[in-house]
């Protein structure tokens, strides 16, 4: 390496499943290197991550992590003012908005140029967004290496590119299809398919943003992916199969007060965490849980961004109730009805939270819960996941099996490798419009939370996994090598500087 700091600037898609991987990639780097980073996103979005590094406590990182605004005016493309996040977007103007993401390619070409300009070289590499395939154009224009991030991990991530570039879907008449990329054994359900990817044949507004951009992320010159390679290797050789270039594992990207966090002795982060928790206090989730026995306690949450629909959330509640176990879950609003919206009867049993709270049965927290501190508590036992990748990363490394309910983007992937290769979950439904019933509810909850048999079983796996987890992101193991073999092929590809 020359004398001169080496520089990264990285692009996330403006969603937080996908801004908060890049920031922890983005200080796991700048940690283990001391190279400076650029993070450009819209001015929303700059703003979130400026309050998030502004909170955290290894204040170390903060003056080589730099923060760059693209201006982005979500007005200008028919779509709510402020509105650049995915959260309560509906699907029309999610779609609008991957299109509206292409106009920041002029602004983040002069941004690059600009550090190009001053430090009289280009940056070591530009990380972008699997969903950003225009960055390639930028890095090669200006002369650096594009690699491509996908926060997702190997096997969600190949079903969905795979999914998106082929729409096999179209080509058959049944409900079950094979998928390019995929062992022919491996058969793929239409209800797997989230219903624009369902409707997506090539003409649409989602179809004419991904089969374009996925395929300019396939011209990087590698993949970067939030996984490790000793939880996933059948999903990862298909990756690699299909996307015929360096894939580094280099996650899972989780905070560090996990890695040190022992499921046996069952103490919560609590205090550990590096930034502060926004909505309902962690003091008052734990104090909640330190009543409830060991491995007893439902998690119940759909992420950051996704509701359910109305009578799934009275079904739901009622298979809760029926089933006698102790719960916290994380409501929202449901589909249909305003985010920000009082909640309804409609939706849920009559004065369900108030009674929840007498009998001291179940903890409804309004919106965003500390999610962390909450399943690494003793008393969790089991995750009801919409099955994002950070969630299903978040409880699996702390040993907490897994009742999937998909409902967006590569979720049913993930969920269909936690059951079928995995062994560490069971899917309760399917999506929005998926059938559900109490009785259903209760016997899924019954079977998982058994202390013998599938549920045992399940926790076994589990717990495993989460060693596996912990161990490949330690120093030394597999995660931290891959990052560094990452670093030095780069190094290896600057050429005259
Ligand atoms: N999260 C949280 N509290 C909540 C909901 C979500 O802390 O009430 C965090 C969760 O820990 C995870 C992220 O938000 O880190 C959600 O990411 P994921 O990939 O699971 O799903 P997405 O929100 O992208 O659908």
């Amino acid at each position: 390496m020359g004398s001169q700091q080496e520089h990264i600037v990285m692009i996330p898609f403006m969603a937080q499943g996908h801004i908060i991987p890049f920031l922890a990639l983005a200080k796991q780097i700048q940690q283990r290197t001391g190279f400076t980073i650029t993070i450009a996103n819209t001015p929303l979005n700059i703003q979130y991550l400026r309050t998030t590094i502004s909170t955290t406590s290894d204040d170390s990182s903060r003056p080589c992590i730099h923060l760059a605004e693209l201006p982005f005016c979500s007005s200008d493309h028919g779509l709510p003012p402020n509105s650049e996040n995915t959260e309560a977007l509906s699907f029309h103007q999610i779609a609008d908005l991957f299109h509206a993401s292409k106009t920041l390619q002029a602004p983040f070409h002069s941004l690059v140029s600009g550090i190009i300009e001053k430090e009289g070289r280009p940056p070591l590499c530009i990380i972008s967004d699997v969903f950003f395939g225009w960055a390639t154009e930028v890095a090669k224009s200006l002369g650096t290496s594009n690699v491509t991030f996908t926060t997702g991990g190997g096997y969600g991530t190949a079903a969905y590119i795979s999914l998106w570039q082929n729409l096999p879907h179209r080509a058959t008449d049944s409900d079950y299809f094979a998928l390019p990329g995929f062992p022919d054994s491996c058969r793929f359900h239409i209800t797997q398919l989230h219903q624009y990817l369902r409707a997506a044949d090539g003409t649409d507004a989602w179809s004419r943003y991904f089969q374009p951009q996925i395929a300019l992320s396939l011209n990087s010159s590698g993949w970067l992916c939030n996984t490790a390679e000793e939880i996933e290797p059948h999903g990862l050789e298909i990756l690699r199969n299909y996307v015929r270039l360096p894939v580094w594992t280099i996650g899972p990207l989780l905070p560090p007060a996990l890695l040190n966090h022992s499921p046996s002795s069952g103490s919560s982060i609590f205090g550990q965490r590096a930034w502060k928790v926004p909505g309902v206090s962690p003091e008052k989730c734990l104090d909640w849980l330190d009543k409830h026995p060991q491995s007893s306690v439902l998690y119940i949450s759909f992420g950051s961004q996704n509701t359910i629909s109305p009578s799934q959330m009275m079904e739901l509640a009622l298979g809760l109730v029926d089933s006698g176990k102790p719960f916290i879950w994380v409501i929202r609003p449901p589909v249909g009805f305003d985010i920000e919206g009082e909640f309804r009867a409609e939706w849920l049993p009559e004065n369900f939270e108030q009674r929840m709270a007498e009998s001291n049965q179940g903890l409804i927290v309004h919106k965003w819960a500390p999610q962390l501190e909450i399943l690494s508590h003793k008393s969790t036992g089991v995750f009801v996941s919409h099955c994002g990748w950070n969630s299903v990363m978040e409880s699996l490394c702390v040993g907490v099996p897994i009742i999937g309910w998909p409902l967006a983007a590569e979720q049913c992937y993930n969920s269909k490798m936690l059951k079928e290769d995995m062994g560490v979950a069971v899917e309760l439904t399917r999506g929005r419009q998926g059938a559900l019933e109490r009785k259903e509810v209760k016997r899924v909850i019954e079977l998982v939370m058994d202390s013998k048999g599938k549920g045992e079983e399940m926790k076994k796996k589990a717990t495993e996994i989460g060693e596996k987890i912990r161990d490949a992101i330690r120093e030394g193991g597999s995660s931290l090598k891959a990052m560094d073999d990452f670093v030095s092929t780069m190094l290896s590809r600057r050429q005259g500087y």
